[in-house]
C-alpha cells in the first residue's frame, strides 16, 4: 500500500467525517482553472478536522499543502502527487466582538468585508474585490487600492508543523509587500483576527463599490486569471513595462496577456499550464531584455 492510501485508510478510522478526495482536478480548484489531478484532498469542515488531516499526514511523512480559493496558484496539467488541504469552505466562520473580527482560514474575504459593513466597521474595505480566502490573504499579504493585510492584523492561529495549535501575533507574521511568513508552507492558517475601527455604513459601502466599479473598468474578470500574475518591481508597475515592451495580447495557446490590463495573463479558453508557463517565460525574457528589470511571479506554483 502507498503512502497515499495509507492516509486515506488512517483518516477514515481517526476521522471518518472528513470528506476526501481521489484523482480530484485542480482545474476545479484554481481561478485559472488551469492544473491536473491531484492525488489526494481533504475539505476539512472544522479546525478540530484540519487538524486531524495534518497530524495523520506528518505520522506518515507527508507534507499537507495548503489551499484557499485557489485564486493565486497556477496548477501543473501532470497534476499534483501529493496531499493538499483545502479550506474553502469549509472553515468559513465569522464571529465579531468590539470591533474585531475572528474569521476561519476559508473564509472569502468578500464575505469578511460585509460582514464587516453590516456591523459599521471601517479598513476591510479595500478586500473585497479580491478573491481570495482569509488564509490564502494573510500568506500573501493580499492588498489592493492602499489597503493591505497587514494593517488590519491582529493575530492568527494556526496549525503548527506536528499539527499543535498556536496563536501568533501579527508582529510575528513578518508581513510585507506579497510576503508572509506562511509562505514556506510548512503551517496551516486555521483563522486570523482583524482589529477594525467604527465608521459611517454609507461611506464604508460607497468605498467598497467605488472600488468594484474600478476593478470592473480596469481587470479583465471575464476571463480565468490569478490576478496580477508578478510582481511589482521596485521603482516599477509590472503591468506598464510589458505594455512598453509592446506584449499586451501576447498568446500562447490558450494564454494570453489581457488586452485590457498587461499585468493580468488570462485563460482565454483551454490554456495549459505549459501555454501558461512559456508566455510567463517569453514576457519575463522580453522585460529582461528591453529594460533590464526582473520580473519576479507573484503567482504560486503548485506541482511544477
Ligand atoms: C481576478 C483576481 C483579482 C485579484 N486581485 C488581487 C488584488 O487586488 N490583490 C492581491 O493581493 N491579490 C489579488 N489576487 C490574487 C489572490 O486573490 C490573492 O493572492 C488571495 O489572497 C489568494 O487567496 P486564496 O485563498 O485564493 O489562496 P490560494 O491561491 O489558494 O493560496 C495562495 C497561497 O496561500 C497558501 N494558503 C492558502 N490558504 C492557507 C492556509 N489556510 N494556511 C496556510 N497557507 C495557506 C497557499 O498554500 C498558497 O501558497 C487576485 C486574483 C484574481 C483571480
Amino acid at each position: 500500500m502507498d503512502r497515499y492510501a495509507a492516509l486515506t485508510r488512517e483518516l477514515a478510522r481517526v476521522c471518518p467525517g472528513l470528506e476526501l478526495r481521489e484523482q480530484e482536478p485542480l482545474a476545479r480548484h484554481t481561478s485559472f482553472r488551469i492544473g491536473g489531478p491531484a492525488r489526494l484532498m481533504a475539505l476539512p469542515r472544522s479546525a478540530e478536522e484540519a487538524a486531524q488531516a495534518v497530524r495523520a499526514a506528518r505520522a506518515l511523512d507527508i507534507r499537507p499543502v495548503f489551499l484557499g480559493n485557489g485564486s493565486n496558484i497556477l496548477a501543473a496539467d501532470e497534476g499534483y502527487e501529493g496531499f493538499l488541504i483545502k479550506t474553502f469552505d469549509g472553515l468559513s466562520t465569522l464571529e465579531e466582538r468590539d470591533g474585531i473580527i475572528t474569521a476561519g482560514s476559508g473564509t472569502l474575504l468578500s464575505r469578511l468585508a460585509n460582514f464587516a459593513l453590516e456591523r459599521g466597521l471601517t479598513g476591510s474595505e479595500f478586500a473585497h474585490g479580491i478573491p481570495g480566502t482569509v488564509g490564502g490573504a494573510v500568506t500573501m499579504n493580499a492588498g489592493a487600492y492602499g489597503g493591505e493585510i497587514a494593517q488590519i492584523l491582529r493575530e492568527v492561529v494556526l496549525l503548527d508543523r506536528e499539527g499543535e495549535l498556536r496563536t501568533l501575533p501579527a508582529a510575528e507574521c513578518e508581513l510585507s509587500y506579497r510576503h508572509s511568513a506562511f509562505l514556506d508552507g510548512e503551517r496551516m492558517l486555521l483563522s486570523a483576527r482583524f482589529a477594525l475601527a467604527t465608521g459611517d455604513p454609507a461611506q464604508i459601502r460607497a468605498r467598497m463599490e467605488d472600488l468594484a466599479a474600478r476593478r470592473k473598468a480596469k481587470q479583465p474578470l471575464e476571463h480565468p486569471s490569478a490576478g496580477s500574475t508578478f510582481k511589482r518591481p521596485e521603482g516599477h508597475f509590472a503591468a506598464a513595462l510589458i505594455e512598453q515592451c509592446g506584449l499586451k495580447g501576447l498568446t500562447v495557446g490558450g494564454a494570453q496577456v489581457s488586452e485590457k490590463h498587461s499585468g493580468f495573463l488570462i485563460n482565454r479558453g483551454g490554456a495549459t499550464c505549459a501555454d501558461m508557463l512559456a508566455l510567463i517565460g517569453q514576457v519575463r525574457a522580453r522585460v529582461r531584455q528591453e529594460t533590464g528589470v526582473e520580473l519576479e511571479l507573484e503567482v504560486r506554483t503548485l506541482g511544477i
